[in-house]
């Protein structure tokens, strides 16, 4: 295995060469390609989601595969743009020269993708790595095996293999991936792993951007109304059972709504995941990963007790590889519930009396993926976005802000670094290189030494910096 790897990374690095003069027709011209083959793939893309998470395959076409279509699309309309140079403004010191940046592919890149949307979260960043002229090698999750055979099918119809390959396996695989020294990795994934990508990516300074998780907090107000709100957070929270970077992790509320959202928040879950007045439907509902998760969430619960907390209300399931939406009131935050990222369909709430009793649990915590705040009071609004910090915001509303290609998509610190999407993916693997084109004329010779006699030429330059 490890000469093969070598051997690949070796011959795209010898391909890079021609990659970097690529045009924006050839690159749209792949664009169209990857677009084609994933519509010819498009019912074994969702047999694979299926096999994998149990995704039904209306909740597939909007999360993983027409969100694909549309960065793809996105990309065609505006590469031209994006590839283009910027002119700039000239300084004092080059007055007539011509100034401009223009991307340049940073090189060849290693995309290492997660389990829990394995097709969307392999597909983005490996379209805009075409987009800017990259050479891929991409290494999806392991525990998402069918998404995975997929991957490396589409990816061996429409790529040569020195341009773009996709290796399945293990964190073995990963590990000897980030031996070799790629000019750019971009990882999906933990912020425990992505601190290993992090210290790999050292050795050979390699370009990163790292998409991690965390726990994104809901603040609700008064002044919104509760219906809509659970409405809202329940698709969210239950939408791929809880396995979504930017679901709703968990809610602060004053205390006093905390009942009436629960019961609306039951209605919400029942309206929109059950089969009848009793189950939730395995067909609506995803699975969780894997029993190895299944055991994680069942011990979060396991870790509840009369002094920090008690489950306001659960669903009914019947299959064995679901974990029922669960409401926790935590009565104060000795729990792992407030401490871990959940990645599964339990939401815990946190009733304040103040909003700075709130603004202080988030403020203690590592800065959020998404931060989510309903309400109607733009005081409200504005006094909780000053105060903490978060990768987004998405005000009256759940995980939207990740569907806008104008938009950046990222964290910060424990959240992530870098952004990707629209022009932004097409960022995470470009370099934005400064250029300057001196003129014929140049007044920069005046200030060469020797200095004597140059006080006047001086003193004129600091008036201008
Ligand atoms: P993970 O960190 O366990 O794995 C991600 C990738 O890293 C996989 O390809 C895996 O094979 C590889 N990997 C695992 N161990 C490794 C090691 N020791 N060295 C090198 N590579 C290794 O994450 P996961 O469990 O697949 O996904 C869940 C996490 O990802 C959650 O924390 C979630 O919030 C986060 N996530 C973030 C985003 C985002 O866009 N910010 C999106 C989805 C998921």
């Amino acid at each position: 295995m490890e000469i093969r790897v070598q051997e690949i990374f070796d011959r795209q690095v010898v391909q890079q060469h021609l990659l970097r003069k690529t045009t924006v027709e050839e690159r749209i011209a792949k664009l169209k390609k990857l677009k084609k083959t994933l519509l010819h793939m498009e019912k074994a893309i969702f047999l694979a989601l299926q096999l994998d998470l149990r995704k039904h395959e209306k909740e597939a076409a909007i999360t993983e595969v027409y969100f694909i279509y549309s960065e793809i699309d996105f990309a065609i309309k505006h590469l031209r743009k994006w590839m283009d140079k910027q002119h700039k403004s000239a300084s004092i010191t080059n007055l007539l020269a011509k100034n401009w940046t223009q991307f340049e592919p940073k090189g060849v890149s290693l995309i290492l993708s997660p389990w829990n949307y394995p097709f969307q979260l392999s597909m983005s960043p490996l379209l805009s790595a075409v987009a800017a002229g990259c050479a891929v090698v991409l290494k999806p999750s392991e525990f998402s095996p069918h998404t995975a055979e997929i991957l490396k099918d589409i990816i061996h119809q429409t790529f040569p293999e020195n341009e773009v390959t996709c290796l399945l396996g293990d964190k073995e695989l990963a590990t000897e991936l980030l031996n070799l020294p790629f000019a750019n990795i971009f990882f999906t994934g933990s912020p425990s792993i992505g601190k290993i990508i992090m210290k790999a990516a050292s050795q050979h300074l390699s370009g990163l951007t790292l998409e991690l998780g965390g726990k994104s907090p809901v603040l609700i107000d008064k002044t919104y109304p509760l219906k809509e709100a659970a409405q809202k957070i329940a698709w969210g929270k239950l939408i791929n059972a809880g396995q979504t970077c930017i679901a709703p992790d968990y809610i602060l509320m004053p205390k006093e709504l905390i009942p009436a959202f629960v019961a609306e928040f039951a209605i919400a879950c029942q309206e929109m995941f059950y089969n009848d007045a009793q189950n939730m439907d395995p067909n609506k509902y995803a699975k969780i990963i894997n029993l190895k998760h299944l055991k994680r969430l069942k011990d979060l619960i396991g870790d509840l007790d009369e002094s920090n907390g008690t489950i306001l209300w659960q669903s009914n399931i019947e299959d064995k590889e679901s974990f029922p939406a669960t409401l926790v009131q935590l009565f104060n935050l000795n729990s792992r519930l407030i401490e871990e990222e959940i990645f599964g369909p339990i939401l815990p709430i946190v009733g304040f009396e103040t909003l700075n009793e709130a603004l202080n649990i988030i403020q203690n915590k590592p800065k959020p993926l998404a931060l989510y705040i309903f309400s109607n009071n733009k005081q409200y609004i504005t006094s909780i976005t000053q105060a903490c910090s978060s990768g987004s915001v998405c005000i009256n509303d759940v995980l939207l802000q990740v569907s806008n290609p104008n938009l950046p998509f990222g964290g910060i610190n424990t959240s992530g670094m870098g952004s990707c999407h629209g022009f932004y993916g097409f960022k995470a693997f470009s370099h934005e290189r400064a250029m300057m084109k001196q003129s014929k004329w140049s007044i920069t010779k005046l200030i060469y030494p020797p200095y004597h006699n140059k006080d006047r030429i001086f003193n004129f330059l600091k008036s201008f910096m």
